[in-house]
């Protein structure tokens, strides 16, 4: 019988209302059950936010550098179980033992970054237009955040969120996704091992709070809870609109990091091992389940032939399987209906008018790929920018290859999706570069570099359909997770009329 795992509420780990759980299975091999989650209930959630509420009239005034304190040791923890999360990682969603340890090492780095950060959190001051008085601002916490997340990033995207909402003295009520629910937990149980260890007797039960569950149940209800005062989704476009506008009725605050359809150009002129190189790592990195995959490869058609060889080659020797074994490149899709819904948009491909498919297209089930939802490496080439294969994210290890005649005809194909993402240019012509990263349209431009690889110091998100203008990571996503509040001290001992007594 499989482990039955717990939430985590107000401090105690319990089990959910209703008594329901969820299988959580290897994708690479389906009999593998890893174990049963809560099935929770908005009941649940409702008492997680309960607890939530209360610990933030205490939580906000601890220190923040000692909010610091307990992220240090958060990050210090992760580091000594890194290869074991990692390990349960790739188990649970498929991607290769290397990738899920960057995972987890971007949490690290994240949990490092925020402890830092509660010696910051730096306020501004601006002079007085009256004599003796001077004028402040500070930032200050928000209130309870909601924090819906998806399986691709297992770890690195809670910890996006919850590091700097907890540090800048928000409680926190976490929805992990249904497909990753232990590495949530391993994470929650971190972090609340991390705050006994620094508060001891003064410990704060529901500062951070977990709640398994459907997002169609448990998401909703984050979306629509009156003492929710902030949410952080990162998932699909679709789910994301569906958040704002549920959230919007009580005008929290909402940051959506949502769906991507990125394009890495390579120009005549490019350095093309490299290119090459960037696009396999780009395309069929984490099978290409990334917000940030290349699904679109634009090529100039003085290289476009060579290139494409060469690509064909490559990707048709990379080798699948269980990411925990030696020697594998790609792992499975993530769940059965990913895996259906990268076939569909195979059969469009075939389908739309003169694109080619050149390389997969099917599934993969030979031997010991039989148990698991694998598909091959798959490449279209001659697609059209105006093709559906061109436009729609497929989240799957589908390549689109474009044929370009020019710099502008590159950006302007890259450009042509309602996404707004990751980007990329290999060229060794400088001015050709500059003018790249002027004129895509996307969060993230990558010079002579693939469309994956953001470093956790630095701002993330996209334009477009990919977000609502906020972004994660970096000093930026402080200001989300913080109001401005103005403080005016007047010392002249006289009521000073600004506007009037001055002018
Ligand atoms: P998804 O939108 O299906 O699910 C994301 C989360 O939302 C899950 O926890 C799910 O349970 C929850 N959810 C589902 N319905 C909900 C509802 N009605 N209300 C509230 N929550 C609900 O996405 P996914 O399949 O888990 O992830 C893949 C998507 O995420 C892709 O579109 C990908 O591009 C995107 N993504 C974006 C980024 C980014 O930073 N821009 C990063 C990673 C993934």
């Amino acid at each position: 019988m499989a482990e039955k795992y717990k939430n985590l509420i107000n401090g105690k780990w319990v089990e959910p209302t209703g008594g329901k759980y969820i299988e959580n299975r290897n994708p690479a091999n389906w009999d593998d059950v890893i174990g049963l989650y809560p099935a929770s209930t908005v009941e649940d959630v409702d008492t997680a936010v309960a607890a939530a509420k209360a610990a933030f009239e205490k939580w906000r005034l601890v220190p923040a550098p000692k909010r610091g304190d307990v992220l240090k040791i958060v990050g210090d923890k992760m580091l000594t179980r890194k290869d074991e999360i990692a390990f349960e990682m790739t188990r649970e969603m498929g991607k290769v033992f290397a990738e899920t340890k960057g995972d987890t090492q971007e949490g690290i780095d994240t949990a490092y970054y925020a402890a830092s950060e509660g010696r910051r959190l730096f306020g501004l001051n601006a002079p007085s237009e009256l004599p003796n008085k001077m004028n402040l601002s500070f930032r200050v916490p928000i209130g309870v955040g909601g924090f819906i997340t998806p399986w691709n990033f297992p770890m690195a995207i809670p910890t996006w969120k919850l590091f700097p909402a907890l540090i800048c003295g928000n409680t926190a009520v976490f929805k992990p996704a249904e497909l990753t629910p232990k590495t949530a937990h391993t994470l929650v149980e971190i972090i609340d091992e991390a705050m006994h260890e620094v508060l001891g007797r003064d410990y704060i039960p529901g500062v951070i709070n977990l709640v398994h569950g459907k997002g169609s149940i448990i998401g909703e209800r984050i979306s629509n809870h009156p003492d929710i005062d902030l949410i952080s989704f990162t998932g699909s476009t679709a789910v994301g609109k569906r958040i704002n506008e549920v959230a919007g009725a009580s005008l929290k605050r909402v940051s959506l990091e949502l769906g991507g359809k990125n394009a890495q150009i390579v120009m005549d002129d490019a350095n093309q091992e490299l290119a090459l190189e960037a696009v396999l790592w780009g395309a069929f990195g984490t099978t290409g389940q990334r917000c940030t995959a290349t699904s679109r490869l634009i090529l100039h058609e003085k290289i476009y032939d060579e290139f494409l060889e060469k690509l064909i080659a490559r990707a048709g020797k990379l080798k699948l399987g269980y990411g925990n074994d030696k020697g594998v490149d790609v792992g499975p899709c993530v769940s059965e209906s990913q895996r259906k819904t990268v076939d569909e948009y195979v059969q469009i491909g075939k389908n739309e008018d003169k694109a080619k498919l050149v390389l997969g297209g099917e599934f993969a089930s030979d031997g010991t790929l039989k148990g698991g939802w694998f598909y091959k490496p798959t490449i279209f080439a001659d697609v059209k920018p105006e093709m559906r294969i061109a436009k729609e994210e497929i989240f799957g290890p589908v390549l689109a290859v474009i044929k370009t005649n020019s710099l502008e005809d590159a950006v302007n194909i890259l450009n042509n999706t309602k996404y707004g993402l990751s980007s990329s240019i290999f060229t060794n012509n400088v001015n050709d570069a500059f003018r790249a990263v002027r004129d895509i349209r996307a969060g993230i431009t990558y010079v002579n570099g693939a469309t994956i690889g953001a470093e956790a110091h630095m701002p993330f998100g996209g334009v477009k359909e990919t977000g609502n203008g906020h972004r994660e990571g970096g000093w930026t996503v402080y200001d989300f997770y913080t109001e401005w509040k103005a403080v005016y001290i007047d010392y002249s001992g006289k009521l000073q009329r600004a506007q009037i007594d001055n002018y």
